[in-house]
């Protein structure tokens, strides 16, 4: 076996690197869950999920991972035979949909090519087509993890009421959240579905969901079967204390240390942390480009997530050779593609506690694994990165 010295560089688009404040604030005794201890603090980690969302509506958790939180918010609204659209970007929102299949709903596909933000005016025809409403939700994803795009959720919103469409419209924020701009409510977003271990900066195993008083009276109609998931059962009694089973102690402790170290910093400052190791991570790939080496996989420049860089390599390299010699070399990880885009993407996660140095040290792993790989490629990609983090331009 390998020994390896320094620290892991964790670059994956999810999960990311856990504070060790994070980790510290997990590392103590139990308490009882149903003791006044654990209602403030589960009581200060909501108030502070909500001001995360940007939303007044209630917003809920459970022990699970985001596949949980999607099935969630697919159960608790819909009704078997239910006509649903999903905005196709890539992995994440088929899988999504697939969901919404097992449970017999009728999931139709709005087309978009994967290498480009979805089009509005094309949601808005759809739409307009659906003269009688039987579409009863919108699904789309905010930052389409596995192919680098974000998706523009508040012009989505405003092609649903464009087109007078009473559709639910649920998104996926499961890489966005706490990374860049969302807003639940400005937006009209009924339903967003979030994950712990991303911007959250938080283990795996904690899912979110917010929603909307509309969502909510949805969910007392709705007719698809479900217990733990159900809505209803978390908010009996407008007290968010109610868990199904145990409630996992521990995770409130670690998000309540992570919400305060996002306030702290300040929402905007997060925000902008993340555009500019985005930024930079993009000059980098603008270098790297030359001598027709790989080249960004979102085609539109004012798309790119500022979560994560999908990097598609020239015909005939393999992306995942790529990525074990960063792993095995370097100690970098980084992601790969998925599915269909399977060898062919490395996938530069630059979301979460991170600063220049590991951006630009992931950075230089990256074009040194390059190199060693046979990858052509332009050099100096790391010192575009460190020449736009000292200007700023
Ligand atoms: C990571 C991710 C998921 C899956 O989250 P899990 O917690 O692994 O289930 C879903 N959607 C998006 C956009 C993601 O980035």
């Amino acid at each position: 076996m390998t020994v390896r010295r320094g620290y892991h560089f964790f670059q994956n688009p999810g999960p990311t690197n856990i504070p060790e404040r994070v980790l510290r604030a997990m590392d103590r005794g139990v308490i009882d869950f149903n003791g006044a201890e654990f209602k403030a603090i589960s009581g200060e980690c909501f108030a502070g999920l909500k001001r995360i969302f940007k939303t007044e509506a209630p917003v809920l958790a459970y022990a699970a991972t985001g596949h949980g939180a999607w099935e969630s918010a697919l159960m608790n609204v819909f009704s078997p035979g239910d006509h649903v659209l999903v905005v196709e970007s890539g992995f994440f929102s088929m899988n999504w949909a697939m969901r919404g299949e097992s449970f017999g709903l009728k999931v139709e596909t709005l087309p978009n090519d994967w290498r480009l933000p979805a089009d509005p005016k094309r949601l808005e025809a759809r739409l307009n087509e659906d003269r009688e409403h039987r579409i009863k939700g919108v699904l789309a994803i905010h930052s389409e993890t596995s192919t680098g795009v974000a998706h523009p959720i508040a012009e989505l919103r405003r092609a649903i009421d464009a087109a007078r469409h009473p559709a639910l419209f649920l998104v996926d924020t499961i890489s966005s959240l706490a990374s860049f701009d969302f807003r639940m409510d400005e937006w009209g977003v009924d339903v967003v579905v979030a994950g712990s271990q991303k911007g959250l900066m938080l283990p795996t195993g904690m899912a979110f969901i917010g929603v909307s008083h509309k969502a909510l009276a949805a969910a007392q109609e709705a007719k698809l079967p479900r217990v733990y998931w159900d809505w209803r059962r978390l908010l009996e009694g407008s007290s968010q204390s109610l868990w199904n089973g145990t409630a996992p102690v521990h995770f409130f402790y670690g998000l309540a240390e992570a919400l305060r170290m996002i306030e702290e910093e300040g929402l905007e400052n997060v925000f902008a942390r993340h555009h500019r190791l985005a930024e930079a991570t993009r000059r980098a790939v603008e270098v790297w480009r030359r001598n027709d080496g790989p080249e960004f996989y979102c085609l539109d420049p004012r798309a790119r997530s500022d979560t994560v860089t999908a990097v598609w390599l020239p015909d005939g390299c393999d992306a995942d050779e790529v990525r074990a010699i960063a792993l095995d070399r370097f100690n970098v990880s980084l992601g790969g593609g998925l599915e269909r885009l399977k060898g062919h993407l490395v996938r530069i996660g630059h979301l979460g506690d991170l600063n220049e140095p590991m951006i630009l040290g992931s950075l230089a792993a990256v074009e040194m694994a390059f190199e060693i790989a046979g990858v052509p490629h332009g050099k100096g990609g790391v010192a575009a990165a460190m020449e736009y983090l000292v200007r700023g331009e």
